[in-house]
């Protein structure tokens, strides 16, 4: 295993932070997803030294050629045209404000940089840290607090640089049906998404899906029920996720990094803590070594907990670099229901049945 310092992840920012959010107060869904958010993680991390033991990036502005990797000419003209008027309703909670569009190319252009870093190997790993997430817009829809398809438009030029085949985790609470839709039928991106299974996948999710035509059995959906403890989330990894990617054996591994399946998040209803997100970016790192990918690159999509994202995105970025798990205030002990634990079992069987068939 090779030795990592935190001097190998970069971490990528917006110099001057963007003020966009939707016009709605609290509890309106769209409020959630406040600048509060990337402000505070960058707070903790400053406050407990680690921001300067990492390599910072400035976030580079992303080109309108880098949004039609991933987007159709529409989708980019409307949230330029939203922005421009200041407000208006592009698609189901995705409201435009005065900064939604220079926004959205900010947090392309981090996602891009984080990319390219680890392609041209500068960095083992990269971590973009913008806002607004991106993984629920589709090639021509914007919606569920996304405009531009951050990640789907770095994995586009990973593979224009030149990776054959790339994965992406997608840990979210929400299923990331914008990722899934853009990449449903390419056979060099397979798509692994864990999620809460309800009505806010926008009806889609489902573990049946498994890709189309080429790309059959590269899309992977892991759907858990609501409350969801960290031990079931170690089983996905475990009996789903290592040996899905072990199988596929991709270049480079993408990460969408949402933290809204955090028990204290306002938005998710799962019930894990800091600790998951330290055992996924400890095994991010394993399976970087073990495929022999050139690094991951991370892109934060949710987590709305502004008190506590700080929390999970240092825990994530601890296990990536090796270190132990942190002692962090929300890893606080909760009843775990063992009917949960016994039906997400279960649900990983199927998850199993459904894919490996199309292992090679
Ligand atoms: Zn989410």
């Amino acid at each position: 295993m090779i030795h990592l310092t935190y001097k190998d992840i970069a971490l990528i920012s917006q110099k001057r932070p963007n003020q966009h959010v939707a016009p709605f107060p609290r509890p309106h869904l769209e409020a959630f997803e406040s600048p509060l958010r990337t402000q505070m993680v960058m707070q903790h991390l400053n406050r407990i030294g680690l921001l300067g033991e990492l390599t910072r990036v400035d976030a580079p502005k992303a080109k309108r050629e880098d949004i039609l990797l991933a987007h159709s000419p529409y989708l980019l003209d409307t949230v330029e045209l939203y922005g421009d008027l200041g407000s208006g309703h592009l698609g189901e909670s995705a409201f435009a404000s005065a900064e939604v569009y220079r926004a959205g190319l900010y947090a392309v252009g981090g996602a891009l940089r984080a990319s390219k870093m680890v392609m041209e190997e500068t960095s083992s790993h990269a971590y973009s840290l913008l806002r607004p997430p991106g993984h629920h817009a589709s090639t021509s829809n914007p919606t569920g607090l996304c405009f531009f398809n951050n990640i789907a438009i770095a994995v586009k030029s990973a593979i224009e640089a030149g990776a054959e085949r790339v994965s992406i985790i997608d840990f979210d609470d929400h299923f990331g049906n914008g990722t899934a839709e853009i990449f449903y039928s390419n056979p060099r991106v397979q798509y692994i998404s864990i999620h809460e299974y309800d009505f806010e996948n926008y009806g889609t999710g489902h573990y049946s899906e498994i890709g189309y035509g080429e790309g059959i059995g590269t899309n992977i959906n892991i759907p858990l029920l609501d409350m969801s403890p960290d031990i079931s989330y170690e089983a996905a990894f475990d009996r789903v996720v290592v040996p899905a990617i072990e199988n596929f054996r991709p270049d480079v591994i993408a990460v969408s990094a949402g933290y809204d399946s955090h028990w204290a998040d306002p938005v998710g209803n799962m019930d894990i803590d800091s600790r998951t997100f330290w055992k996924i970016g400890r095994t991010v790192r394993d399976l970087v070594d073990l495929v022999s990918a050139r690094g991951s690159f991370w892109v934060l999509e949710g987590g709305y907990n502004p008190l506590g994202l700080g929390f999970c995105v240092e825990a994530s970025i601890r296990g990536l670099a090796g270190d132990a798990c942190p002692p962090l205030p929300d890893q606080l002990d909760r009843i775990v229901h063992e009917m949960l634990v016994t039906q997400n079992i279960n649900i990983l069987n199927r998850v199993y049945e459904m894919i490996s068939p199309h292992w090679q």
